[in-house]
């Protein structure tokens, strides 16, 4: 109960000091200590604060930073493979060496190609047969021009935090190599995740190809419902496969969404679908009827025009979409930058942010978290946040994308759109390590942004410090309804004998 003994339940600054009322906060752990006790919702049940008379710029930053620091913080965007799968490397095509630049192939490899480094050198460092000495005469050349980018900084923190290694150079990757190899043992996803990032749970979209992932450690690393491929193609093997279903119509095929949503809606924290990939995400509700024989057609493999595709893929996302709604899901959707290099089609992503507003429209009553704020068109979803309802606003990813956008994107929430609607923080990783970078950036980003409009007098310091424990997890606790997520996932059948999942969350 660290955070009882806080300085807002103390007399004004007149009669203590700053310092010494950091102090009393505790360590910079205490989230972590927190979380280490399975007592996450402290911060919550901490006693309504007492008011606190106008302290400096300096101390009003330092308050609030500390406050960032302390509060146990919910990930909601993640793509971790499972601890075990990364140990036993049963998923390789997607993890191409086990060293030190394993940090670097989930982003930043997109921001070496892009400033020129040879693909024949890209390849040579991700491959699993080069030293660490030789990495780093491939990567030396083309450090100072991403050195300083957010996923460049997401893993900089993250090897100086677990590796102890401030600056990458010939003489230190040797060390970070070692670092590498002591961290990645088994446990280390909590060690990381919880013990140094301060994090409660998080949610991950599996890549490995499952639409729904039976994690072993189900309340810690909860999982969204893929649907992206029950209207995208559709994906008749994938999703029928297991479900005892021949599909030979457009019902059968909705059936088999069913299946999905029966067996494990109620253990799914969301849905996800990252179809803005692929085209705007102007979906029509278009009727069964007519999506029916474009459907035939697809189960034929007949050629499908571009419109028969939109027509049919429009139909089954609503069809995917009305499940959710049906069981409680909230609806996380791509909208924004893509990742990758030498293939994003900006000018259609201009469309995504009104395209949202349209959905909010359709469906009023599907809750729609729209993903990495529509980066770069931030404005307009925040005015989306701001007018419709059932619109939220999920910050993933942004922070390593352009910290400065997401800090501007966070002020402008706080004092444009009602703050329930806004998700703080995802890291967006298929490895572990950096997610830890990447939340560091986040909590100071939060921290800056608070103090900030602070300072600038937008907002008021008792106010500001009100917001932290919200943002950080209050909100995913509500809008994905955590507590009961816990305990369906606790009583999992795939949970039973798993060692020690019990999350550290409320509940
Ligand atoms: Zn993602």
């Amino acid at each position: 109960m660290l955070l009882r003994n806080n300085p807002m339940d103390m007399p004004t600054r007149k009669t203590i000091s700053r310092r010494a009322a950091l102090r009393s906060l505790g360590t910079t752990g205490a989230a972590i200590a927190v979380l280490g006790n399975r007592s996450g919702a402290a911060a919550e049940a901490a006693p309504s604060r007492g008011r606190q008379t106008a302290p400096s710029g300096a101390d009003a930053r330092e308050l609030l930073e500390e406050r960032v620091r302390q509060a146990p913080l919910i990930d909601t965007h993640e793509h971790l493979f499972e601890e075990k799968e990364r140990l036993d490397g049963s998923v390789n095509q997607r993890i191409p060496c086990d060293d030190w630049s394993l940090l670097f192939n989930h982003y930043l490899n997109s921001d070496l190609v892009t400033c020129g480094m040879p693909k024949t050198d890209i390849d040579r460092f991700f491959s699993p047969g080069v030293d660490p000495a030789g990495k780093w005469r491939l990567l030396a050349p083309h450090w100072p021009a991403v050195k300083n980018t957010g996923y460049a900084q997401a893993v900089r923190i993250s090897i100086r935090e677990l590796y102890g290694v401030d600056e990458l150079s010939e003489t230190s990757v040797g060390r970070v190599q070692s670092g590498y190899e002591r961290m990645r043992r088994p446990g280390f996803y909590r060690r990381i995740l919880q013990e140094r990032a301060g994090i409660e749970s998080c949610q991950v979209n599996s890549l490995t190809g499952e639409p729904f992932k039976k994690s072993d450690m189900p309340a810690f690393l909860m999982q969204d419902l893929s649907i992206v491929g029950m209207f995208s193609g559709p994906q008749i093997q994938k999703y029928a496969a297991g479900t005892g279903i021949e599909v030979r119509s457009l019902g059968d095929w909705h059936r088999v969404i069913e299946w999905w949503f029966e067996q494990y809606g109620r253990y799914a924290v969301a849905v996800k679908s990252q179809h803005a990939y692929s085209r705007d995400i102007d979906y029509a509700r278009v009727p069964a009827e007519e999506a029916e024989p474009v459907f035939q057609k697809v189960l034929r493999k007949d050629r499908v025009s571009r419109e028969e595709r939109k027509l049919l893929e429009d139909h089954l996302f609503w069809y995917s979409v009305d499940q959710a709604t049906a069981h409680g899901l909230p609806v996380k959707l791509h909208t924004g930058y893509y990742a990758g290099q030498d293939g994003m089609p900006l000018s259609r992503l201009r469309f995504n942010a009104g395209s949202a507003a349209e959905l909010c429209r359709l469906s009023p009553g599907t809750k729609f978290v729209f993903m990495h704020i529509c980066y770069p068109y931030y404005e307009e979803l925040l005015a989306v946040a701001k007018h419709w309802t059932n619109a939220h606003v999920d910050m993933c990813w942004s922070w390593i994308i352009n910290p400065v956008a997401a800090k501007e994107y966070l002020k402008k929430h706080i004092v444009t759109a009602p703050i329930n609607k806004l998700l703080p923080f995802g890291a967006d990783y298929m490895f572990v390590e950096p997610v830890l970078g990447h939340a560091i950036m986040a909590r100071r980003g939060v921290a800056q942004a608070l103090a900030e409009l602070v300072e600038e007098r937008w907002l008021q310091l008792d106010d500001a410090l009100d917001l932290v424990d919200r943002m950080l997890h209050g909100n995913a606790r509500a809008i994905f309804q955590l507590d009961r997520k816990t305990e369906a996932l606790r009583r999992a059948s795939w949970a039973r004998g798993l060692p020690g999942d019990r999350g550290s969350g409320p509940g």
